[in-house]
């Protein structure tokens, strides 16, 4: 029975001494060529290797990241469990960025570095954050986290899920009516969802058409689910105000993309929120430790849904 780690070596040095530590028994390999396939049940990696087949004994794909949307399940054998990542310091951090984030709209960062470039010195109308209402697409482990964080500043907050949910002191949307509500009383809005079928272009222009004139938009999910032309053209018609964007199709763009030197646009290189070594070795060696005792596995990715 053998964990093979298919990602790089620093981060694998790292899980190689916690499985040391935690599951002597489960001898761990971070050499696809030299493993004896028979032998892999876990495996660890970014996307599924092209030789996947040859593992005949699989049991778990981890995911070493928090999305899934980079596996194709229709080459994932149906007995193997796929699995995302969930670990303290992922959610920490994506509650860093969208604090960071929601308080640089807040406070109209992107406005005052434009003027910054422009030697110019004007101060904006400034509202309180009881004025400001953060609507969230997605509430599912990382949206309820950073729900957490932005609670004791005030903010109005709301999220949009698929399925009905409910979490005290957010008003909960689900469905197409409830993304409609939501959006009509959001001034920033987060996109937190996975990438599937269904939230790819989910940020298009009749989606901001429905945002009220000056809101502005963070988007930590994934490049396809912005359209990009409907973004920009949403930004120069003042609609929207400002964006903050961590994830970009492609990644990175181009460097004659109109994103990086729009004066309303901030965007970082896809790091909002990264996988953590050592928390993300404890929570996989949790899992395994699940699965050995046949409980259910945190994280476990839903084949029908794709997330
Ligand atoms: P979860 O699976 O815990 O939650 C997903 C949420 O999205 C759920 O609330 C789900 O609804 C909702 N959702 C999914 N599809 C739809 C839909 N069609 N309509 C409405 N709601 C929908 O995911 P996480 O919170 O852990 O992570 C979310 C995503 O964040 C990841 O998939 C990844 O893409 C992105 N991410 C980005 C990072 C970055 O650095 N930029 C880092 C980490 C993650 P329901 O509750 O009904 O199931």
């Amino acid at each position: 029975m053998t964990f093979l780690f298919n990602s790089d070596a620093s981060r694998g040095s790292v899980f190689a001494d916690a499985f040391a530590a935690a599951l002597p028994d489960i001898p761990f390999c971070m050499d696809a060529a030299s493993v004896d396939p028979d032998a892999v049940r876990y495996l660890i990696t970014w996307k599924a290797p092209t030789d996947l087949s040859r593992y005949h004994n699989l049991e778990i794909i981890f995911s070493i990241g928090a999305g899934v949307d980079q596996f194709d399940l229709a080459f994932i054998p149906h007995h193997v469990k796929l699995v995302r990542m969930v670990e303290g310091g992922i959610v920490r951090m994506m509650q860093e960025y969208v604090l960071l984030a929601t308080l640089a709209l807040h406070r109209n960062l992107p406005a005052y570095l434009d003027h910054q470039r422009n030697r110019r010195w004007a101060p904006l109308p400034q509202r309180q954050t009881a004025e400001r209402r953060v609507g969230i697409l997605g509430l599912g482990m990382l949206s309820q986290a950073v729900l957490q964080r932005l609670k004791p500043l005030d903010f109005p907050l709301a999220a949009w899920s698929r399925s009905p949910r409910s979490l005290d002191g957010v008003t909960c949307h689900h469905g197409a009516d409830g993304l409609e509500t939501m959006l009509a009383q959001t001034d920033i809005l987060v996109c937190l969802l996975p990438l599937t079928a269904q939230t790819h272009g989910i940020l298009n222009s009749a989606l901001f058409s429905r945002l009220p004139k000056g809101a502005a938009l963070i988007h930590v999910g994934r490049g396809p689910q912005l359209d990009q032309m409907a973004m920009l053209a949403a930004l120069d018609s003042d609609h929207l105000n400002a964006a903050i964007i961590d994830v970009t199709d492609p990644e990175p763009l181009p460097e004659d993309h109109p994103f990086w030197m729009h004066p309303k646009i901030i965007m970082t290189p896809h790091v909002a929120s990264v996988t953590q070594p050592v928390s993300a070795a404890s929570a996989v060696i949790d899992n395994i430790r699940r699965h050995l005792a046949g409980s259910d596995l945190i994280g476990l990715v839903d084949r029908t849904r794709g997330y």
